[in-house]
Parts: structure tokens; sequence; C-alpha cells
């Protein structure tokens, strides 16, 4: 018989965590305003908001802060990170930020004008942020096939080079930079070819305009690569990462997804100027060039974890997690964004909860349901977070709306993933009895979705 699959690693330390009463979760929703964000950690029972900074660190990882050095300025730290970097993406620039949006905000600060025109393949929330606070203008040129939550294709995160051409076309000498996104988280962490990279690369080259590959979760993109994409079967991850970045200019990186650290990020560059140019931004905003925002004993452990998660079995135990999780909402008949993503399972909304009008956000209410269910965090990726035209201030409800499980790396067991899909599945089998969704009572007036309070209707 053919040994089944299991982890590729064991347990050494453990958590607890407790389950509430309906009772609670009631009392405890309405106080957080209907926004699972406010609610507090110890009120959830499953915490499936993110994968940001979850993930559970290996024994080698703890090893490496007790090594870590904490000089103010070029710390063994800072090196061994930075050759890390140099070694997996040919990036020879190095600057290391506290996560990923402080990555964004020291490179765009220097990269980003007013008027400028950024294309990308869904730009995330922080990035999209960080483009439109600077009076710049963020174009989505996913491929449309994205959209389509049910058509399933081995690459939905591809950029449509066609409409990349025409955006290039139509905004020449005013596009400072194309950013690509791996995987594409905000389609539902799907990921994007070897293929698309080099073509959008190329496009990109031939108008003169650099690509900043936002790298959140860079070897996930590569497990697809190798299992999806002909031609890559037999290529280690690693070497799969070095080939997608054969062409990039630049990356930011949260290194708080597929590095597996709690907190970190960092910009890698090919080219000086746009290195000197961002170190003016480090300095300011992060902290000295060779530590910006980070420890010493951080920097260890993020050179270890990208080491770590770039080898077949440790992305491959993650993957087949997500799967199984997939495969159980299969079995209950509940639809999602197919197929399954990287990092994440993302519900549609929409087709559950069809009786809700979009106006009263039908993702942020099955979040609100699922949570009453079994205390069981998801994180809306829908009409809240696609907030308000800037102009026109009109919410945008032209994409998916979508209710994400996310997958916090090596934190939770299947039997977890039990749970959340049978919580799931009593949600399903009474949605004809959720007529009616929530209205918002206060929102900021950017990236809302952290802090918006709403009123639940009915
Ligand atoms: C998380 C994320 C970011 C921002 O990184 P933080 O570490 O949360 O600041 C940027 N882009 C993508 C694709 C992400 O997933």
């Amino acid at each position: 018989m053919e040994l089944p699959f299991a982890e590729s690693w064991k347990i050494k330390m453990v958590e607890p965590i407790r389950r509430s009463t309906l009772e609670e979760r009631r009392k405890w929703l309405a106080e957080a305003h209907y926004n699972v964000f406010q609610l507090k950690a110890e009120q959830v029972y499953i915490d499936l908001l993110t994968d940001s900074g979850t993930g559970a660190m290996s024994d080698r990882q703890w090893a490496e802060m007790m090594l870590g050095d904490e000089s103010y300025a070029g710390a063994t730290s800072f090196y061994k990170l930075e050759a890390m970097i140099k070694r997996l993406f040919g990036m020879n620039y190095v600057i290391p930020t506290h996560q990923g949006r402080a990555a964004e905000n020291v490179l765009f600060s220097y990269l980003v004008k007013e008027g400028n025109v950024i294309p990308g393949n869904a730009h995330f929330d922080t990035t999209k942020g960080h483009i439109e606070a600077r009076k710049a203008k963020a174009i989505d040129v996913t491929v449309d096939e994205a959209r389509d939550t049910q058509l399933e294709l081995p690459f939905k995160g591809n950029v449509n080079i066609e409409k990349l051409r025409q955006v290039l076309e139509d905004n020449k000498g005013n596009v400072p930079f194309m950013v690509l996104t791996v995987t594409n988280n905000t389609v539902g962490g799907q990921p994007v070819s070897m293929e698309n990279i080099k073509a959008t690369c190329a496009l990109c080259h031939s108008y003169g305009v650099p690509v900043v590959m936002d790298s959140a979760r860079f070897a996930e993109n590569a497990y697809f690569i190798k299992t999806r994409e002909k031609g890559f079967a037999d290529r280690t991850i690693k070497e799969i990462v070095a080939e997608m970045y054969t062409d990039a200019d630049a990356m930011t990186m949260s290194a708080k997804k597929d590095a597996i650290v709690n907190m970190g990020g960092f910009i890698g560059m090919k080219r000086k100027e746009w290195y000197e140019g961002a170190k003016l931004f480090c300095i300011p905003f992060e902290g000295y060039v060779t530590y910006g925002g980070m420890n010493g004993r951080d920097m260890n452990a993020l050179a270890r974890g990208l080491d770590e998660n770039t080898e077949f079995d440790m992305l491959h135990t993650r993957i087949h997690q997500v799967a199984y999780l997939a495969s159980k909402l299969d079995e209950y008949g509940i639809p999602y964004q197919r197929p399954a993503g990287g990092h994440a399972i993302f519900v549609d909304a929409d087709k559950v909860l069809d009786r809700i009008p979009k106006e009263e956000f039908p993702a942020q209410t099955l979040t609100c349901e699922l949570y009453l269910e079994a205390g069981i965090r998801a994180c809306e990726i829908g009409y809240m977070l696609a907030d308000r035209d800037p102009v026109t201030r009109e919410n945008r409800f032209g994409g998916l709306d979508l209710v994400r499980l996310c997958i916090p790396r090596r934190v939770y067991t299947d039997n977890h993933m039990n749970v959340i899909a049978a919580a799931m599945k009593n949600v399903y089998d009474r949605r004809e009895t959720i007529t009616r969704g929530v209205a918002i009572e206060w929102e900021a007036p950017l990236m809302r979705h952290f802090t918006v309070q709403l009123k639940r209707l009915g």
C-alpha cells in the first residue's frame, strides 16, 4: 500500500486555544461593531484572519534568534539576510523594513509622483493605498478569467498582456514601474505562470518600464509553477525562484508570509540608483540601512525562513492542507474561487448569501455568520476592502465579494480544517434565512476595512 501523505515537520511546542458559546460570541461581535478586526484574539477559536505574521517558526529559526547581532550598523545579521536575498533572488541591494507595507512606503516614496499610473495584477490593499495616497493611479491588469470564480485554470493570477500593453501605450512617460504580485492575493492567492512573468517583464522593458515584484508569496507561486507549468516538474523550488526573478528589477517583500516570521520585510533591488534613492527614505521612516525596521535576531530568523520555505516538502505540506480544506468544501457544495489558492480559500459570498444586495455587503455578513457559528475569524476580501473610488467616493462594487479563509503556516492541523468546513456547511445550510446584511455607521477615508463600524440590518 502506498504510504499516505503527512506533514514534513513534527510539533515541539503548543499553544492552547479555547472555544466559546454562541451567547458570548453574539455579545463580542456586537461590541466589535460587526468588524472582526475589532475582536480580541482570545475571543477567537480558530483564527483565519490572515496568514501574515501568524506562522509558526521552526526550531532552527528560534536558534537563529539567539545568534542575532544587535549592533546598530553593519550587524552580521544584516549580511546574513543580504546574502540569502542575493542568493535566492539575485537582488544585490537590500534594505530591511519592518514589514511589506514599509518596503512599499520607502520604495514608493522615491519612485511615485503625483499623477503617475502604476499597472499591476490586482494591487494588494496597502500597495494601492501607498499609490493612491501619493495621488497616483493603480490600474488592474489581471486576466478577466480571474473574475469567474468557478473557472478552473492553473494560473488565474496572470497579467492580461494586452491590457498591460494598452496602459503602457496610453501612459507613455508616466509609468514609473509596474507591480507584479506573486501569488496574486487579491483574486484568491492565484499564481502567475513563469511564461506570464517573462512576458510581463519583456513588455514592460520594451516600454522602458521597470518591474517591481510584490513577493509576499513568491515561494507558493514557485510551487505552483513546479506542479502546474510544463517543463518545471524536475526543477527545484530555488531554481524556479531564481528564474522568476531573472528579469525583475526590484522586489518588495512581506516576510510575514512566505518567510514565516512574525514581523519583517525588505526591499531587494538590482539598480544602484534605486538603492541610493530609497536609502534616503529608509533612514527617517525605518532606521539605518543595515537594520531598517528590524532587530538583528529577526533578520537572522528571516534569512533562515527564506531558506527553509523554498524547499519543496515545506511548501507541499502547506498547500496540501489548503487543498484538503477545499476538498471538504467541495463535498458540501460550497462555492469558492477555483482552484484553491496557495494560502487561503476564498469563498464566493455573492453565491452563498445571494439574497443580500451588494449594498449590504454579503461577504462581510458571511464573515459575521461564520464567527457566530463557531468562533472562526475569517476576513472579508470584497466590497468593504475595495473601498470607495478616490474621485467619485462611490463604493466600488465592480469586483469579487469574497470571504477569505486564510491558513497560517504550520499552525493548525487537518482536524481544525474539518471544524472550519463543518461550520461553513452549517452557515451554508441556513443561507436562505440570512436575508439582510450590514450597513456602515462609521468609516475611515482610506483602508476602511480595518476600522469600519457596522450595524446589522434586519
Ligand atoms: C501582506 C502583503 C503586503 C503588505 O505586507 P505587510 O507585511 O502586511 O505590511 C503587500 N503585498 C502583498 C501581496 C501582501 O500579501
